[in-house]
């Protein structure tokens, strides 16, 4: 142990006299994206998606105040006419020249029933909104994706998830939804009425119509326990079946480059609250930024600083209602691949993923992320069907990322994967009616109920049209 250390040290000396060049190359390379102009020739605004991968500029900008005023606008709008929630998918489902639609007017809790747990809801919600105004009637969502920026509607048109054997993405909590469609109808769809649109459109892509209002079935208000530890990475994903079935939300992250993941775990508690903290995890992605910084081609070193910078770092616990609990801040920015797996071929994927990026990929710092999801019904889910457990590679917003395509997406579609309808992937329609056992009877509801193909944009096109 101590001649290896000694031997680090000694080739860190080596390595730090080229150090100096290798981290002038990191600042030659970390240089801001040029910005877009943001009116175009005739005068329109730039709309962007938060990671930057998509923009458009849109002739008209609409925002109905009533499931009627959507439907009229469908019908008369100029096409492609999108719908944009809070912009966080990074495929291109949003981008319109035409009409852009936001249901920022359609939003807020507009009733609820305390003996079912139910509440209705206005589709253009948030879901950082919609956590107090629930917990106001005594309700929560019984589960949260990493952060709570999504609209109600966008997070559950892509299959939006948090983790937990036990929980379904978002979507799975719809009982019931108005759609207003291109033929200027508003069709309220739940398992009995319209139920062919409920199963096809729940998880819809923005392409069967506008959703204008949701029937959610929540939980009562819980009070969880958030553990978030740094833990030997082996630990975790020899450990990963265990850690599912004793924790109701359990997530890791394995650091790229170290040996160590980041576990955090969610249980139900009657403990006194205990607020969360501030964000720590920013300033840890930092560290690690600086550690490939300076030691991207010194892989060893790298193991060593990341190793030396985790170990020994204390728990954080907070205790408190779980919607409070279960999203986090983001705010360093990124490029994000995530498929969905069999839950059985999960941790051969992980392996595989990681191995790649070890060998391939020393620009890549962020953590690689770990979770697992119920299965639903909905036609469309990447859930479909199966238990899943899904794996996520992020890149720096600065870095390349055609690497998710070339090296990650080949292993996770070996392993029977499908891609996250809001993240990066390069698949096309004849991949996802591979995937999907219902593909041709959804796009045949989505072709009955627009069939001008008003909604399809270029990108939906590609996934929805054999090409
Ligand atoms: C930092 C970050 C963290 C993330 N974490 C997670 C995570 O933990 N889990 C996860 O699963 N995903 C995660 N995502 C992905 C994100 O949840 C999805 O891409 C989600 O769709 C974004 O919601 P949005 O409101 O921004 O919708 P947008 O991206 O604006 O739109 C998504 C889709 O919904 C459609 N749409 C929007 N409103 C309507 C409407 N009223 N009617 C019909 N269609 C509509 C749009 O047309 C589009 O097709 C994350 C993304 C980011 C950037």
């Amino acid at each position: 142990m101590g001649t290896t250390r000694r031997a680090l040290l000694i080739g860190g000396g080596v390595v730090a006299a080229g150090a100096a060049g290798l981290a002038g190359r990191r600042v030659w390379l970390d240089r801001e994206p040029p910005a877009l102009p943001v009116i175009d020739r005739s005068g329109h605004l730039l709309w962007q998606n938060w990671a930057a991968t998509e923009h458009a500029y849109p002739a008209t900008r609409v925002s109905p105040a009533s499931p009627d005023e959507a439907a009229h606008l469908l019908r008369t709008a100029k096409g492609p006419v999108r719908m944009v929630g809070a912009g966080h998918s990074f495929t291109a489902l949003v981008p319109t020249d035409a009409t852009l639609v936001s249901l920022d007017n359609l939003s807020g809790v507009l009733g609820h029933d305390a003996a079912t747990g139910r509440a209705s809801v206005g589709a253009g919600t948030r879901l950082y909104d919609l956590g107090p105004q629930l917990a106001a009637i005594g309700q929560e969502m019984p589960n949260l994706p990493d952060i709570n920026k999504q609209t109600l509607a966008g997070a559950t048109q892509t299959g939006t998830h948090g983790t937990g054997r036990g929980f379904t993405a978002l979507h799975g909590g719809i009982v019931e939804f108005d759609l207003a469609t291109p033929r200027g109808e508003v069709l309220t769809c739940n398992a009995t009425s319209n139920p062919e649109v409920f199963n096809a459109a729940r998880v819809g892509l923005g392409a069967f119509g506008i959703m204008t209002r949701f029937t959610m079935q929540n939980h009562a208000l819980t009070r969880v326990k958030k553990v978030t530890s740094l833990r030997p990475r082996e630990e975790l994903i020899e450990g990963w079946d265990d850690l599912q079935r004793r924790h109701r939300n359990v997530e890791f992250y394995v650091i790229p480059f170290s040996h160590w993941g980041q576990l955090i775990t969610h249980d139900e508690t009657t403990e006194p609250v205990r607020p969360r903290g501030p964000d720590t995890d920013t300033k840890g992605a930092m560290d690690l930024k600086q550690a490939r910084d300076l030691f991207e081609f010194a892989t060893p070193l790298r193991f060593w600083t990341a190793d030396h910078l985790i170990a020994g770092m204390p728990d954080q616990v907070a205790i408190d209602q779980g919607w409070k609990l279960l999203s986090n801040e983001r705010p360093l920015r990124f490029r994000e691949i995530e498929y969905h797996l069999p839950r059985e071929n999960q941790i051969a994927a992980l392996r595989e993923v990681v191995d790649a990026i070890e060998r391939h990929r020393p620009d890549v710092f962020i953590p690689i992320e770990v979770r697992s999801i119920a299965p639903d019904d909905a036609w469309l889910s990447s859930f479909q069907g199966r238990e899943s457990g899904s794996i996520a590679v992020h890149a720096y917003y600065k870095d390349d990322y055609q690497f998710f395509y070339t090296l990650i997406e080949p292993i996770l579609r070996s392993h029977g994967g499908r891609p996250h309808w809001g993240k990066l992937n390069s698949l096309k329609y004849d991949d996802f009616a591979a995937l999907y056992p219902r593909w041709k009877e959804a796009l045949a509801v989505r072709d009955h109920l627009d069939p001008e193909g008003k909604l399809l944009n270029p990108y939906l096109t590609r996934v929805l049209r054999r090409g």
